[in-house]
């Protein structure tokens, strides 16, 4: 399926409140942070949950909504060394050299050329040269496939092991590390990348202040986080993968992404909610996440090679199936992520 056959716009996201979510008030005496948008200190609990995905933890945590401005966000958020035990040791895909593997990064390679097609068309509608940066570049694969058109790549992670990987794997460069500490020069790059980043973040002003100062003045921005105004949110709650208790811990919806781009000096000018590799799969790991293949490898549950392609062709069947749902879901601008372009204000 080619990226203009899904359904991308320049008009501004629908928007849609989990109101259907029980919901009560927290009191301020249980307020451990205020809002990081607007500093508010009282919220709306829409759910409560702990790690449905990877089971890091059984520390409960809730989801709420700030009363003043909306933002939806983890409550408490962990400190930061709580939060490095949520992300397990090999977070990114790494091919080992079994069949299944094999036919794994094919379907990979498959799913991520959405991807590759919406930075490409970026960086060649703006018409500016220079190599494109993925900012928690992960195994490096979406690098690896913008190399291979032809374009300059660098990527940079948190985890020295995806580094690593990206290196040994794909040919990517890499360099381990957080952004506002990069060594990378000023205006110096057509695109930065941020798939699945800003949500996992204390400061995602930060990120963005030093994604706009080492972009060309003609770069363009590619950020895409789960859209929590989506109809998948309305209807399966704390069973949405998008909310990912308790590694994110802000669930921004369309219109908070394009507030707080706006906010650090950028202007949107392409909205996408539909992603081939995400949205499907998104909702079929919603449904059973002891289908999901990541999180059965970082479960470490033993499995036959018999039992491992089952699973493989359960899950994607379930997610071929959820293709129709999500599809509308971005038709009617709800769907469950929302991947954006943006370039610097003048
Ligand atoms: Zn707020």
């Amino acid at each position: 399926m080619a990226a203009q056959d899904h359904p991308e716009t320049a008009q501004p996201a629908v928007q849609l409140a989990p109101a259907s979510l029980p919901a009560r008030t927290l009191e301020p005496d249980e307020i451990a942070n205020p809002c990081p948008a607007c500093d508010h200190p009282y919220a709306t609990i829409l759910l409560e949950g702990s790690d449905r995905l990877y089971a890091t933890t059984d520390r409960t945590f809730q989801v709420v909504e700030c009363q003043a401005c909306q933002l939806i966000r983890l409550h408490p958020w962990p400190t930061a060394h709580e939060l490095r035990g949520y992300y397990p040791d090999d977070y990114w895909f790494v091919p080992e050299q079994d069949a299944v593997s094999r036919l794994e990064e094919i379907y990979r390679r498959t799913v991520l050329r959405d991807h590759v097609n919406f930075v490409s068309r970026a960086v060649d509608s703006a018409q500016v040269e220079g190599p494109v940066l993925d900012v928690g570049c992960g195994g490096g694969l979406f690098l690896r496939m913008i190399a291979e058109r032809g374009r300059k790549v660098v990527g940079l992670d948190f985890a020295l092991g995806a580094a690593n990987a990206a290196w040994n794997t794909n040919q990517v460069p890499a360099v381990c590390g957080a952004l506002t500490q990069a060594p990378f020069a000023s205006e110096s790059f057509a695109a930065v990348t941020m798939f699945h980043v800003i949500e996992h973040l204390y400061d995602p002003v930060a990120y963005l202040d030093a994604a706009r100062q080492m972009l060309k003045p003609a770069g363009r921005l590619i950020v895409q986080v789960p859209n929590a105004a989506c109809w998948q949110f309305l209807l399966l709650g704390e069973s949405w993968n998008g909310v990912d208790v308790p590694r994110h811990l802000i669930n921004y919806r369309a219109r908070d992404l394009e507030f707080l781009l706006d906010r650090c000096g950028f202007e949107v000018v392409r909205r996408k909610f539909f992603s081939l590799r995400d949205t499907p799969a998104g909702l079929a790991s919603s449904l059973p996440p002891s289908l999901d293949p990541m999180a059965r490898r970082i479960r470490k549950q033993p499995e036959s090679p018999r039992a491992r392609l089952a699973k493989d062709l359960v899950y994607l069947a379930l997610t071929a199936a959820s293709v129709p749902f999500t599809l509308l879901e971005a038709a009617c601008h709800a769907g469950s992520t929302i991947m954006l372009e943006a370039r610097k204000k003048k």
